[in-house]
């Protein structure tokens, strides 16, 4: 909970994709499912804070999909309505190995020349996170927020693939970076995940965590190294968000805590966000978030330091 010298409205900016989903899993399937990076955070996040999405959408994204935000508290101001424009589209397919999501079509639609001009209540945001999105929109909208005292960001192959060079100039305007795994070792080209996170960290951020899908996730600062381990659940059916609602869960609990970033408070970060992303994948889609609620995201989070807890006992 906020301490009481703690400014009474704090808030976190994200900018990312705002999709429509096509999602396949051995478990099921949705044709379009709202989904999106920023959509994802945006929801984890509204459980601890104020948040603000910025992004483009076209005249297929209706007042359904805003009220599901808006009835989290999220503020769409900053989600422009591109006229006779497409949403965002992706679809995704999962095997057996729900960790690997296979990436089917990319349509970037409304983003090809989205130009963000953001209100004065987003460029005042404490926090600020660049989800997953072509780097160089990263880049203008940190620029934008150049007042934030915690910038964060995420990517994926797609984009290390087609825009590596500007990817890592955004990088190096961050304080943390959060990345799957594989996607980290992609980006430095170094298979030793430890050396992997280091050499992030030797671009410019401070604080590097990598996203280990069911394994959980590892935390590198200067200080040191933490990991936890993904919530255990017999009932996984969609993967898809994990990432963002993690990302969602952390800052979200970042920003409720002034936005600290000492290695305590990053460990109870992690745990959030693992929590956030343990529900997001019990259903399709943000389906989950629908009938979450923060007591039971209170009780999870007691939960995970009861199953990550080791009792020192006498040795002689
Ligand atoms: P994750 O949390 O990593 O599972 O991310 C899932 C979300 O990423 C989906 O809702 C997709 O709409 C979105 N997504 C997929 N590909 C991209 C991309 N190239 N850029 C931005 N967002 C994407």
């Amino acid at each position: 909970m906020p301490s009481s010298s703690l400014p009474d409205r704090m808030s976190v900016t994200v900018v990312g994709s705002i999709a429509f989903d096509a999602i396949d899993t051995p478990f099921g399937a949705r044709e379009r499912a709202l989904g999106g990076s920023a959509v994802h955070f945006s929801l984890a996040a509204s459980f601890f804070t104020e948040v603000h999405p910025v992004g483009p959408v076209g005249d297929d994204f209706g007042e359904a999909q805003y009220d599901v935000l808006r009835r989290h508290g999220v503020v769409t101001d900053d989600i422009e309505h591109v006229e006779g424009g497409q949403t965002f589209f992706w679809r995704g397919k999962y095997e057996w190995d729900l960790n690997t999501a296979q990436t089917l079509d990319t349509q970037l639609n409304v983003f090809g020349d989205f130009q963000p001009k953001l209100s004065e209540a987003s460029r005042d945001s404490e926090l600020l996170f660049l989800a997953n999105i072509q780097p160089d929109l990263q880049r203008d909208v940190r620029a934008q927020c150049n007042g934030a005292q915690l910038a964060a960001l995420d990517s994926m192959n797609f984009w290390i693939e087609s825009t590596r060079d500007s990817l890592i100039k955004t990088i190096r305007g961050v304080d943390m970076v959060l990345m799957n795994d594989a996607e980290l070792r992609m980006l430095t080209e170094e298979p030793n995940l430890v050396k992997a996170a280091a050499s992030v960290r030797g671009i410019g951020p401070r604080v590097v965590i990598a996203k280990q899908g069911e394994y959980g996730a590892a935390l590198f600062t200067e200080e040191g190294f933490f990991a936890l381990p993904a919530y255990p659940l017999e009932t996984v059916r969609d993967p898809t968000g994990a990432g963002d609602s993690f990302a969602g869960g952390l800052m979200g609990y970042l920003d409720s805590q002034g936005g600290t970033l000492d290695d305590a408070t990053l460990r109870r970060a992690m745990a959030y966000g693992s929590t956030l992303a343990s529900f997001w994948v019990e259903e399709f889609g943000c389906e989950r978030a629908e009938r979450l609620t923060r007591d039971e995201i209170d009780e999870r989070f007691e939960q995970f330091k009861r199953i990550t807890a080791i009792e020192s006992v006498p040795t002689t």
